[in-house]
Order: structure tokens, then C-alpha cells, then sequence
């Protein structure tokens, strides 16, 4: 046994697994090539906007209460700004997760009688309620700002005459969400953003077009705002968090806009000007510096087991050879037997919670069981390895995520592992494929 074979026989990935997994491995060789080559170039933008921003070792220093003055914060905020080609941005540990960016994003952006309107279809589960689709406590509808939504055509694609029409004198601002989270439609590419933004942009070049960017930073070249978004928001316990950030969200676009989150986020009169930063710039900074490669290790993470699964005869959302514009794999399982099995894999792979099993319960918000797999440095961090499946048909898991390739490779295999140790697949040796 060779020491590669040995070690990952130590983790629990029998031969005939672990083989199955270099022969998919090798085939992907030209794909891991080109994400290679895009983390290189988004490396060195970041790189670049560091360096023009200067920033220096007195970024890094703890500041507390107002926090007047906070160079590294202000420095941060520059360095966002420059890096998606924005005037401004808004990067703070009081927000809270991705959800509170783009509620003060369109808290600070509508007025009573603006509408709202979602060309994409329904936008992700949390902004449900900040919106008031589900009445909510302190929605944007309980202030008087209403909300229209374009069905998206049957192929999950823009239905432009219709957004044409959906636009009226109210539209103050259209929300695009780049990822399709846990929805069945594709995920947008930039470009297709772009040209749905023009489109809204040359009837109604007033409007603001804000993009839900949660999980897209990085998988591309190019961001939303290098094609017309005025703003774009995220999570940085995903992808821009590079998985060292232990909190907070960004809102990067016009300065106008900005300015008004920014006093939406902490007071009117206030605005940028306060948030003492606690010391965690220096995760903020590096986590960023890290993000590119981040994003590229989860990105072969999620491509390799589109591979694997494809493979053994189960559907995957987005295919094999699909072109990749977020971070997250859907895999069908079929059973729920299957959906416990692969998540019971993901867990076991992780650094931390590793020897825990994962059980399906009655999550709050949801119309079935879920179960969850995470065993992160960071709480619900889903740039780290992890993994949710909804138990009913037909029977999906989501995951993604994952600080090192590495560490998604084990994952995955330690879910084919699994399930074959359930007795829910079979792997016949000579075809790669199950019988
Ligand atoms: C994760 C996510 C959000 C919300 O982010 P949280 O940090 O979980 O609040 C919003 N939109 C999309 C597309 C997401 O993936």
C-alpha cells in the first residue's frame, strides 16, 4: 500500500472508494486547470487592491467603543470597494450574516410607496420576511413599501416582456440573486446578470439594481458591479470570508447608496463614522486575501462530486460539465436512507464535531425534517465543508463549501464511503459504476 493509500484507509475510505476517486480526479484534470487559472486572477485583483489601498500593520489594531478613526476598518471598506470596482462599500462585523446586508440594503434604499421588485422570481427563504411575503414583525411592507415578482419562463431564464411590464412608475429598486440557493433554477452568470440590468437600465435607468451576490464572489472573473449593479451584498461567512471572518456581510456599490446603508445600519447622522471593529480586521483582511483560493477549493469540491454522483447514476444539480456561477452542488439521492447516509459522510470528514452524527429534526421555518451536516470552526460557516438535506422527495442534499480541496475530497468520498456502508450503493470496481 502506497502511504496515500494508507492514510486515507486510516480515515475510513476503503481502496476500491478511494481508486474510484483518483480515476474521477485524473478526468478533471483540465476543469481544476481553469479554476486554477481564475483564482489566480481574482488572487491577484485582491492583491492588488491591498496594495493600493495600503494597507499596514496598524489595520490590524483592536478599537473599541465609537470606534472613531478605525483605519482598518475604513481601510477594509477601500479595499472591498476597489477589488469589485465599486465607489464605496459598507464591511462591518454589526452585520450580522447575509440576510442583515441586504435588509438594510433595501431598508435604507425604499421608501414608504417605492415598490420593490424581484425579476428572478421568488428571492431566498430569509427574505421572505424581510420583505413581508410572510407577514413579518418590521417587514418592508409594514412601512408601506409594496413588492412585485416576475415568474421566472419554464427553462429558469428571464421573461423579459414581462419584466417590461412589471416595471412602473413605483420601481424604485429590481433585486437579482446571483445564486439559485436551494431553488431548482440555474444560478445566474455575470453576464447574464449584465444583461438583464441593461435591460432594466435602458427603460428605467433610474432604478437601482441591487444583486444578492451570496455565494458567487470569486467563482468569476468579473462581479455583478463590473456589469452595471449599483449594489452588490454577501455573506462573509461565505465565499469573500475566505473562512477565517468569524461574522459579518458587505454591502459594496454607489457611494450614495452606502452612505444611506450605512445609516440605516447604525444611526441617521452617524452613519460610517462609527463601529468599533474588536479586533477581527485582521480575520476580515486576511480571509479576503485567502478567498480567491477558498472559493476555488470548493468550487472542485462541488465539481468533483457532480462527477462522482453523476457517475453512480444519481441527478446533480448543476451537471457534470455545467459551467460553474456559485459554490453549491444538489445531489438526488432518492431515499431518505441516502440523505442521513451522505451526511453522516460529511460530518465524519470534518476537523471539528467529526465523531458527532447528524439526525434529522423538525428545523423552524421548514415543511419537513432537515438534516444538517457541519463541523465548522465557524457556526453555520457554509464556506467550510458542509452539507443539508431536506427529508422528502426527492430527496436532495445541498452542499458546499470547504477551506481546502483536500478536505472536500475526503468529504465526498467519505459520503460514497457511507453509503455504500448503509448498503445504499454498490460500487462495482471494474466499471465505476454501481450495480
Ligand atoms: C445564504 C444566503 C442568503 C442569506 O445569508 P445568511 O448569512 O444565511 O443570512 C441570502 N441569499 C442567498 C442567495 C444565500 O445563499
Amino acid at each position: 500500500m502506497t502511504e496515500m493509500e494508507t492514510i486515507y484507509k486510516k480515515l475510513g475510505i476503503s481502496r476500491e472508494v478511494w481508486e474510484f476517486g483518483e480515476i474521477i480526479e485524473k478526468s478533471l484534470e483540465p476543469r481544476f486547470r481553469e479554476f486554477d487559472r481564475t483564482a489566480e486572477y481574482n488572487q491577484l485583483k485582491v492583491l492588488y487592491a491591498m496594495q493600493e489601498n495600503k494597507v499596514s500593520e496598524a489595520c490590524f489594531n483592536h478599537t473599541s467603543g465609537y470606534g472613531y478613526n478605525d483605519i482598518g476598518r475604513d481601510t477594509l471598506e477601500a479595499v472591498y470597494a476597489s477589488t469589485f470596482h465599486t465607489e464605496a462599500a459598507l464591511v462591518r462585523p454589526q452585520i450580522t450574516c447575509g440576510t442583515h446586508a441586504l435588509a438594510i440594503a433595501l431598508a435604507a434604499s425604499l421608501r414608504p410607496g417605492d415598490e420593490l421588485l424581484s425579476p428572478a422570481g421568488k428571492p431566498y427563504d430569509t427574505l421572505e420576511e424581510v420583505i413581508g411575503i410572510r407577514p413579518s414583525k418590521g417587514s418592508l411592507a409594514e412601512y408601506g413599501i409594496t413588492y412585485r415578482q416576475v415568474e421566472l419562463l419554464e427553462n429558469g431564464y428571464f421573461d423579459y416582456p414581462a419584466i417590461e411590464k412589471a416595471l412602473n412608475t413605483h420601481t424604485k429598486l429590481v433585486t437579482i440573486q446571483r445564486s439559485k440557493g436551494y431553488q431548482t433554477r440555474p444560478s445566474y452568470s455575470v453576464e447574464q446578470i449584465g444583461e438583464l440590468i441593461s435591460f432594466i437600465k435602458e427603460r428605467r435607468p433610474d432604478v437601482i439594481c441591487m444583486v444578492d451576490n451570496c455565494y458567487g464572489e470569486f467563482v468569476e472573473r468579473t462581479e455583478p458591479s463590473d456589469v452595471g449593479a449599483d449594489m452588490i451584498v454577501g455573506s462573509l461567512i461565505k465565499n469573500p470570508g475566505g473562512g477565517l471572518a468569524p461574522i459579518g456581510g458587505y454591502i459594496a456599490g454607489k457611494e450614495s447608496l452606502i452612505e444611506n446603508c450605512a445609516y440605516r445600519l447604525t444611526s441617521p447622522g452617524l452613519g460610517k463614522e462609527v463601529g468599533a471593529t474588536l479586533g477581527v480586521m485582521n480575520a476580515f483582511f486576511q480571509g479576503f486575501f485567502l478567498a480567491p483560493t477558498v472559493t476555488c477549493s470548493a468550487l472542485k469540491g462541488a465539481v468533483f462530486a457532480a462527477n462522482i454522483y453523476e457517475k453512480l447514476g444519481f441527478p446533480v444539480v448543476p451537471d457534470s460539465r455545467e459551467s460553474r456561477h456559485d459554490i453549491i452542488q444538489a445531489v438526488e439521492l432518492g431515499t431518505p436512507e441516502r440523505v442521513i447516509a451522505f451526511c453522516k459522510g460529511i460530518q465524519a470528514a470534518a476537523p471539528v464535531d467529526s465523531y458527532v452524527s447528524p439526525e434529522p429534526w423538525a428545523m423552524p421555518g421548514y415543511d419537513s425534517d432537515v438534516i444538517m451536516a457541519s463541523g465548522a470552526f465557524v457556526q453555520g460557516s457554509s464556506i467550510e465543508l458542509s452539507a443539508d438535506g431536506p427529508i422528502k422527495p426527492p430527496y436532495a442534499v445541498y452542499f458546499q463549501g470547504g477551506l481546502t480541496w483536500y478536505h472536500a475530497k475526503l468529504g465526498i468520498l467519505k459520503s460514497v464511503q457511507a453509503l455504500i456502508d448503509a448498503g445504499g450503493l454498490c460500487l462495482n470496481k471494474k466499471e465505476g459504476e454501481i450495480i
